[in-house]
């Protein structure tokens, strides 16, 4: 079966990046969002970002027009999926949010379309029940930012095949990067290491062992991380963090998977890092010159 044609749903800071890779490696992409908005920022993202490397001479004024050629914007699932081969759910990290999308990805795509979700941690096989077609549902956990990192986690569902699992390692080979096969447990590999240690940095900094910068300062120089785990938890979002060790907790039971109150104030409060402006580091002058909020200084 031909993979041609890509739907992207959810058009944040991973679905954007996710689009972006697709259509700059020449296929054809529906993105799809609930709010134009964020389509119409998504695309400015991808532009800028195209720019950028053309910029840097990575790569050439036409691949730029070409890529974004290949890309339309949707903000009905059933107009968007309807001729995809392949959907890479992004929508926002909620379990009953994305039970909903599978339900009615199933419906819209066709009936042999893989569906893939780039969930950081919500259960594959727990997606792939809510649709008729298990066996073709399967998790393609792309990095962020997803143009710049190599990694994608191949997470096989209980009942993925074979086949599927195969032609999705094939299709991000042809994206670039480097797909690894893992199995479904809550937290997958790569969260199931990195949350602990982001959820123990910012508990460090809870019980006043040391300032933000100062952790960060710590884990960079000391073990040779490019970034801090407070800078990355900013990076990544403190909202998406806390439903990544929700997801662990509940799922494993086991208390070391907590989030830490701070954590969770912080959210509540609405300061969700990179995203909103405001996390342990403020972002609204970019992410060059990093200032740690005023909240920790
Ligand atoms: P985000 O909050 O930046 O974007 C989510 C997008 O989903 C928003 O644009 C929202 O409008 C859209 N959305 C919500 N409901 C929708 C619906 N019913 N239909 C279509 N679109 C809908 O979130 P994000 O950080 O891009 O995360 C998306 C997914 O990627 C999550 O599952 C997350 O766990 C995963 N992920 C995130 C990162 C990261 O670093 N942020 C890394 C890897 C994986």
């Amino acid at each position: 079966m031909k993979m041609k044609n890509i739907t992207v749903i959810g058009a944040g800071t991973m679905g954007n990046g996710i689009a972006h890779v697709f259509a700059q490696s020449g296929f054809n992409v529906s993105l799809v969002d609930i709010s134009q908005e964020q389509l119409d920022r998504a695309v400015a993202t991808i532009t800028k970002n195209l720019d950028r490397m053309v910029s840097k001479e990575k790569i050439d004024e036409a691949t730029k027009n070409s890529a974004l050629a290949n890309i339309k914007t949707y903000t009905s699932l059933a107009e968007g999926a309807a001729q995809a081969d392949l959907v890479v759910e992004a929508a926002t990290e909620n379990v009953d949010l994305k039970l909903r999308i599978f339900g009615d990805m199933d419906k819209a795509a066709p009936a042999d379309a893989i569906l893939a979700t780039n969930t950081s941690s919500i259960s594959i096989t727990k997606v792939a029940a809510v649709t008729g077609r298990p066996d073709k549902v399967i998790g393609m956990h792309f990095m962020n930012p997803v143009p710049v990192m190599k990694l994608v986690e191949v997470i096989r569902g209980y009942a993925t095949s074979d086949e599927v699992t195969n032609r999705v390692m094939e299709m991000s080979k042809k994206l670039g990067k480097v797909p690894v096969e893992v199995n479904d447990y809550p937290g997958f590999v790569a969260n199931r290491i990195l949350m602990p240690m982001i959820n123990e940095a910012i508990i460090t900094l809870h019980e006043g062992v040391a300032g933000v910068a100062e952790i960060d300062t710590v884990m960079k120089l000391g073990m040779a991380h490019p970034m801090g785990p407070l800078q990355l938890a900013d990076f990544i979002g403190l909202d998406v963090c806390l439903s990544i060790l929700h997801v662990m907790h509940d799922g494993f039971g086991n208390p070391k998977y907590a989030p830490c109150p701070l954590l969770v104030n912080m959210v509540t409060a609405g300061k969700l890092g990179a995203k909103s402006g405001e996390g342990f580091y403020t972002w609204t002058r970019g992410s060059k010159d990093l200032v740690v909020s005023p909240s920790f200084s």
